[in-house]
């Protein structure tokens, strides 16, 4: 798989420039709070600032946050009614419907079936946390008979879940109760949406109340230690603000699922695209070593050093399994 079968690099130039405009207008008046590391709690030190927003570090985990935050109304209107998300919701997503269903999809679908059977083979029903389209859903009952339901907060998307025959609630998470849940054993997901939370602790607290003991949460999110990201830093097209705020990494994610009362099962990167990544954007490596390796090495020997960095955590794209106990 390439980027650019995914991400195509024109669509996703516009995704970016659009969001440019779209932080003047949603952003330019946002009440700013200072905050600490969102996995340990410890201060940050500035790292850069990127369009407008400061990205502090934690110098003891590492994680990599936007901070000052703005505040939340800020980004539910700017979710709600900006250009950007507008064009990621219709234009993109159309443009790449059909490769993303192939090439991210049903491989998750796959992965998630093979962590649920592992992890708790006794589970009865997924819930999909902010489905979206439902994609992985419908691939995910392709391959499963266990009983599903997503949970999309925007009437439209889950409009189109429902026109496909799926079980949804149209409810943010927050506005979840337990009562709305059946006492079967479930698996959560989200995919995708954790790097994007207002607070991530906040999330996961709630979605640790309308668990059961025992169920299973999986959810994937970049990894800020992720080597293109660590390479390209402030230019990574990834730390993109306001869309990416928040940038765990496979031992600062455990911290704060430890913190919420999960126990941390697995962490992984199955991530596949690092060095196409550092490829497509080598013109803005400094440091030697990659900006060599990626002129110098050959597709096999590329292929092969992907392999290496997605068992060894050092992917940007990141998966975590965890329980509630
Ligand atoms: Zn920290």
């Amino acid at each position: 798989m390439k980027e650019e079968e995914i991400r195509p690099e024109k669509l996703f130039d516009e995704l970016l420039r659009l969001n440019r405009e779209d932080i003047k207008i949603y952003f330019s008046d946002s009440k700013n709070t200072k905050i600490n590391c969102s996995a340990c709690g410890n201060e940050g030190i500035f790292s850069f600032n990127k369009d407008g927003f400061d990205f502090d570090e934690c110098k003891q985990c590492k994680t990599l946050y936007v901070s000052p935050r703005p505040d939340k109304e800020s980004f539910n209107n700017y979710y709600t009614n900006s250009a950007s998300s507008k064009f990621w919701a219709t234009t993109f997503y159309k443009a790449t419907e059909k490769n993303r269903r192939e090439m991210l999809w049903k491989p998750k679908a796959e992965m998630i079936l093979n962590k649920i059977q592992y992890f708790s083979p006794d589970t009865k029903k997924v819930i999909d946390i902010g489905g979206g389209y439902g994609i992985f859903i419908e691939e995910f009952l392709k391959i499963s008979n266990l009983k599903h339901l997503v949970i999309e907060p925007s009437e439209y998307l889950s409009k189109v879940c429902k026109d496909k025959g799926l079980k949804v609630m149209v409810k943010f998470l927050e506005d979840v109760e337990k009562n709305d849940l059946p006492n079967i054993k479930k698996t959560f997901v989200s995919f995708e949406l954790f790097e994007h939370l207002h607070s991530p602790e906040l999330f996961l607290k709630v979605l640790h109340d309308i668990m059961d003991k025992g169920d299973l949460f999986i959810f994937t999110t970049l990894s800020g230690m992720g080597i293109d990201i660590q390479t390209l830093w402030e230019k990574s097209k990834a730390i993109s603000p306001p869309m990416h705020l928040n940038f765990f990494n496979p031992k600062s994610i455990k911290i704060l699922l430890d913190t919420i009362g999960f126990k941390t099962l697995e962490v992984t990167t199955p991530g596949k695209l690092d060095i196409d990544i550092m490829k497509n954007n080598k013109e803005m490596i400094n440091d030697r070593f990659w900006k060599n390796y990626i002129e110098y090495s050959n597709e096999d020997e590329k292929k092969e050093m992907q392999t290496f960095i997605s068992k060894n955590n050092l992917s940007s794209h990141m998966m975590i399994v965890c329980k509630k106990v």
